[in-house]
């Protein structure tokens, strides 16, 4: 089939190399032009394991290509795939622009039936959007053309984007009840068959509710997460560890495991956007998801928990203190530096007059990039902040480690010689990724997300609820 996909971020670049490597015909199209040029010389724009190889084959077999002339990739194409941003607006609410844009381009250029397929994220409605934007340009070219917008979210995970888009849970596509929509439909199907052979994954619904799906998804996620990090910080409170409560709970199959783990809150292109732009969609509809509003304002506070445990330990005075930082990117697997806690953790301690020097596998290149933005009107901050090759390095001489992404590479470092490097043996962990109790023997000061701290046995008094222990100690 001859494809085009129009964006070359993480979901355009993953969807048009899958779907070349199954025989398609696919083409890139974007408007950057460093990124075209980059991946016509070979490059990749991001990290995503994995995708590199792929691009390459197909790249060599003549089936991917890339472009930023309009007219050739949108004319006599069965499908094209609009893949673009659709980052927060300033009310929160998701910006179209880009979308709108590439609708009309579409509109500008095609010349006979073509499916055009909505995979950013975006809000119930948009595909009435996307259907006038092509329109108008149609009338206005004179052109009468056939072509039906269908939803097709995507729930590809970044780092493991190739496995989740070959292999997927489910393949969503809303479609209308009209003659295009039920062409669009057998185009749909023919498009997925070789990712839809061991079982039926295919969910056709009408394009509002898969529009909706998508928030639902990220948003019942992104719930989950925040419902463990307020556990997480009562936890700390009555004397609890999260960790055992989170394996107790998901231990029942109503639950399950996943996204249950307490951490310095949720970041990426998608949990905070889609959670805000779904609120947004409720408010506009005059009505008001309660839930949302918590979960977001908890991920917000979560983002500073590890923060206010070290000015609890070091003082609201920073300066002179350096903290090494292992972990930048929101997750492990991916450079993306949107919306990462690391951001905010780091710009506190540079706030606060702390040197911070970072370590990422990956993220590098986007960290130094999105602290350059973070800080442009802050030169004397951004000055401190420094970034090393090794990960040992950053605990050269520093007052305590800081890890703020649970890479692999982190998971079970040296610690003796951890320890020798450290001016003081101290490590805020915001993954809890080590045991408490380990770190004690090793005689590392180890402060994590809702777990008792070693060394530092609870008095019975302060596990007192709050009115309880004043009684007590009134007596
Ligand atoms: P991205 O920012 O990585 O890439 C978007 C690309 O679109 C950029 O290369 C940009 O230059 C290009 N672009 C913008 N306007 C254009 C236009 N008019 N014509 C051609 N190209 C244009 O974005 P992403 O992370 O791939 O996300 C894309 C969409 O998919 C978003 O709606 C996002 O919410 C959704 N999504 C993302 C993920 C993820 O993990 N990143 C997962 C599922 C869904």
């Amino acid at each position: 089939m001859n494809v085009t996909i129009i964006g070359c971020g993480y979901v355009g670049l993953v969807t048009a190399a899958c779907l070349a490597d199954v025989g398609n015909d696919v083409c890139c199209f974007d408007v950057d032009r460093d990124k075209i040029d980059l991946l016509e010389s070979g490059g990749i724009p991001i990290h995503e394991p994995g995708l590199h190889e792929i691009v390459a084959r197909n790249k060599a077999a003549g089936r991917l290509s890339f472009t930023t002339d309009p007219h050739r990739a949108m004319t006599q194409r069965e499908a094209i795939f609009i893949a673009v941003g659709t980052p927060s607006g300033e009310d929160g609410s998701a910006d179209l622009q880009y979308v709108l844009a590439a609708a009309s381009e579409i509109g500008r250029y095609i010349e006979g039936f073509t499916v055009v397929v909505d995979k950013s994220t975006v809000p119930v409605g948009t595909a009435r959007r996307v259907r006038g934007a092509i329109a108008e340009q149609l009338a206005q070219r004179g052109v009468d053309c056939m072509f039906s917008v269908v939803s097709n979210p995507e729930f590809l995970k970044e780092g493991a984007a190739i496995e989740d888009f070959t292999r997927p849970e489910r393949i969503v596509v809303g479609c209308d009840e009209d003659v295009p929509g039920e062409r669009a439909r057998e185009t749909m199907k023919r498009l997925y068959a070789p990712f839809n052979r061991n079982r039926e994954r295919m969910l056709f619904m009408d394009v509002r509710s898969a529009e909706f799906t998508k928030y639902a998804a990220n948003a019942m996620l992104a719930t989950r997460i925040s419902f463990m990090n307020e556990l997480a910080n009562l936890a700390e409170r009555v004397g609890a560890d999260i960790e055992s409560v989170r394996r107790g709970i998901g231990s029942d199959p109503r639950i399950g495991y996943h996204f249950l783990y307490a951490g310095c809150g949720y970041g990426g292109s998608c949990f905070p956007k889609d959670v805000r732009a779904l609120m947004q969609t409720a408010q506009d509809y005059g009505h008001s998801l309660r839930i949302l509003d918590a979960v977001s304002s908890v991920n917000a506070a979560q983002k500073q928990v590890l923060v206010n445990k070290i000015v609890a330990r070091f003082g609201e005075d920073l300066s002179g203190c350096v903290f090494g930082v292992w972990g930048l990117a929101f997750k492990p697997g991916t450079d993306d530096m949107r919306e990462a806690p690391s951001r905010v953790v780091i710009g506190a301690l540079l706030e606060r007059g702390a040197r911070v020097v970072a370590y990422d596998p990956v993220s590098m290149k986007e960290a130094k990039r999105a602290f350059a933005a973070d800080l442009r009107s802050e030169p004397a901050a951004l000055a401190r902040l420094t970034f090393v090759e090794d990960q040992m390095d950053v605990a050269a001489a520093a007052d305590a480690l800081v890890v703020l992404t649970e890479w692999k590479a982190f998971k079970s470092p040296d610690f003796d010689s951890l320890k020798a490097r450290l001016k003081q043996p101290i490590v805020f962990d915001g993954r809890n990724l080590y045991e408490p109790s380990a770190m004690e023997e090793i005689g590392i000061e180890y402060y994590s997300i809702g777990r008792p701290r070693s060394g530092a046995p609870l008095h019975e008094e302060a596990l007192q609820p709050r009115g309880a222990a004043v009684a007590a100690y009134g007596r």
